[in-house]
């Protein structure tokens, strides 16, 4: 790198200097001009800052899925079905996410009747609730839309 004094570098107007010489932490870098500042630290502390900020954002998210467990639920499988490009076109967010609501409030699981790894739509049509694990047989006469609704009713919520 080609040395460039301060001096010069103002009177040239450029952005940048370079000494050739370490900064406090021992970088050999450029240095701006305006401030004297090294721009490896510069770059270093940049990268600080972001991962506070990263760290942050986390924790803001992991509160506001704390507080909206079903929110969370409703907008993590509909991330997840906008991917395989399975959401249908006849729902709305709302109205998907009141089914999130009320398998929040019954206890239960929201699953895709027609399985989404079978080409199962993320849609209200396609949704039930199972009080137990996927894995336990569906029952036809379960209807779980109803049965969280009475839920509701129960804790005098709906
Ligand atoms: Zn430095
Ligand atoms: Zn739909």
């Amino acid at each position: 790198m080609e040395l460039v004094s301060r001096q010069r570098a103002l009177r040239e107007g450029l952005k940048a200097y370079f000494t050739g010489k370490p900064c406090k932490r021992e970088h050999i870098a450029k240095r701006s001009t305006s401030n004297r500042y090294c721009r490896e630290c510069k770059r270093e502390w940049q990268c600080l800052y972001r991962a506070a900020n990263l760290e942050k954002a986390r924790a803001t998210t992991q509160k506001w899925a704390q507080a909206n467990p079903a929110k969370c639920n409703a907008t993590v499988a509909l991330y997840r079905q906008r991917k395989l490009d399975q959401v249908c076109a006849c729902c709305s967010n709302k109205e998907r996410e009141a089914v999130y609501q009320i398998a929040h409030f019954a206890g239960t699981a929201v699953d895709h009747i027609i399985p989404v790894s079978k080409g199962g739509m993320h849609c209200v049509h396609n949704m039930q609730l199972l009080s137990c694990s996927k894995n336990c047989s569906k029952s036809n006469n379960y209807d779980p839309l109803i049965e969280g609704l009475q839920y509701l009713q129960n804790l005098g919520l709906a």
